[in-house]
């Protein structure tokens, strides 16, 4: 573990291709003769000497310390999120908006100016246009799609361009190389949510994005169990959103982030057969006479299925559809899924669905609704890793149900 006290790549580490990352990109940091890498479940970390105390206490982000500023298991994790993201390093954090918020709070004081899009996960948009107002930062909302908007809103006080993409409700996609062009020259710091997309079916980095950040309660999870969340970028901006971490406290599990990396081991073939099972779903959906439309990136009919080809490598487990008949037709639809589950959130081994305008009914007046897109009638799915002949029987029984 000596060598292990800063995250980076191990210089002798092959370049592995993403597959086989999730498998090995780990390895390195092996210190036993255990297959499986143990849960070191351990709050505080003995030293054998003073000098060696104050190593530890010293080194930033030193992975046998003390469990909040870091922990052996959570280095794994980390090394194999930066190998898939191809960044320096990566940092966990407890979950995904413990990663957003202790990002941006680390990296935006009062006075600076930051620029964020119209939509956002649900608590993302609050971050930026509630919470960090209170304390001096001013917020730019633009829409993503339109990239003069957001070249116009720079100022000189800029410091930070928030993206998401693709996006809720409607899976839009921001143009990630061009944010990263408009941002680069002015020395703005570039975060893209990558959440929707994963590392296995959209690299941010790659096209310009400084850091990445994830929601690994979804896809890096994979299994609906737990709530984690990841900040993948260069060791300087790390040590800096480490030492807001240490306060902030969004502390990651040893066991969560040990559950983490078992999820971690299939993600490559759980997102080839989401890949493959959401294409198929979005097209069996778009022909059936029940439903109006169908928004996924991956299909022809989708308004930016040309910029999704330019820099996704697949297209992810989230679909969103409206189903004609409005809000009781959509309603009964989604209450007689048989297979697929009633429940929030994405990314995970079965399918899910939820009935948006139902979910927000609570928390959102209708005009806001109308505002953040949502419809009356769409439906929010994330496709699983089901046989996609099941799933498709489930929703025609669904969609078949008399009124
Ligand atoms: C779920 C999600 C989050 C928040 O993640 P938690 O792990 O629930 O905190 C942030 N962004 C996106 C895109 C998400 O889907």
């Amino acid at each position: 573990m000596k060598d292990a006290a800063r995250p980076e790549t191990h210089p002798d580490k092959p370049d592995w291709h993403d597959e086989t990352a999730v498998l090995h990109g780990d390895s390195w940091l092996s210190s036993d003769a255990s297959v499986v890498p143990p849960i070191h479940y351990s709050a505080t970390f003995k030293a054998n000497s003073a000098e060696e105390f104050a190593d530890m206490a010293n080194t930033p982000r030193h992975p046998n310390f003390y469990t909040r500023y870091g922990n052996p298991v959570h280095k794994r994790v980390e090394a194999i999120l930066a190998d898939l993201e191809g960044t320096e390093t990566a940092l966990l954090t407890a979950s995904g908006m413990g990663a957003i918020s202790t990002t941006i709070l680390a990296l935006v004081s009062r006075g600076d100016h930051v620029i964020a899009q119209r939509r956002h996960y649900m608590s993302t948009s609050r971050l930026f246009e509630e919470v960090l107002p209170r304390f001096g930062v001013e917020s730019t909302i633009v829409d993503q799609t339109d990239l003069e908007a957001m070249a116009a809103a720079i100022k000189p006080n800029t410091r930070l361009i928030m993206v998401e993409t693709p996006v809720n409700p409607t899976l839009s996609l921001t143009d990630l190389r061009a944010v990263a062009a408009l941002a680069k020259p002015k020395d703005i710091i570039t975060v893209a949510d990558n959440t929707f997309a994963s590392p296995l079916n959209q690299k941010p980095h790659a096209l310009g994005i400084d850091i990445v950040l994830h929601s690994a309660t979804k896809y890096f999870g994979g299994h609906h169990d737990i709530t984690a969340g990841a900040v993948c970028c260069s060791q300087a901006h790390a040590e800096k959103i480490w030492d807001m971490h240490t306060t902030l406290g969004s502390v990651l599990s040893p066991m969560d982030a040990w559950l983490l990396l078992r999820g971690l081991r299939t993600l490559s073939l759980r997102i080839e057969r989401i890949n493959a099972n959401t294409l198929a779903l979005a097209q069996w959906l778009e022909a059936q006479p029940q439903i109006e439309r169908v928004f996924y990136p991956g299909l022809e009919s989708h308004p930016q299925h040309a910029l999704a080809l330019k820099q996704m490598r697949g297209f992810g487990a989230v679909i969103a559809f409206s189903v004609k008949g409005g809000f009781d037709a959509t309603s009964r639809f989604v209450s007689s899924l048989r297979l697929a589950t009633h429940a929030v959130s994405l990314g995970g081994v079965e399918t899910l669905a939820v009935h948006t305008a139902a979910m927000w009914a609570g928390t959102m007046t209708e005009a806001q609704m109308k505002t953040a897109g949502i419809e009356p009638n769409f439906v929010r799915m994330s496709v699983g890793v089901e046989h996609i002949d099941d799933l498709k029987s489930d929703l025609d029984q669904a969609l078949n149900q008399p009124g």
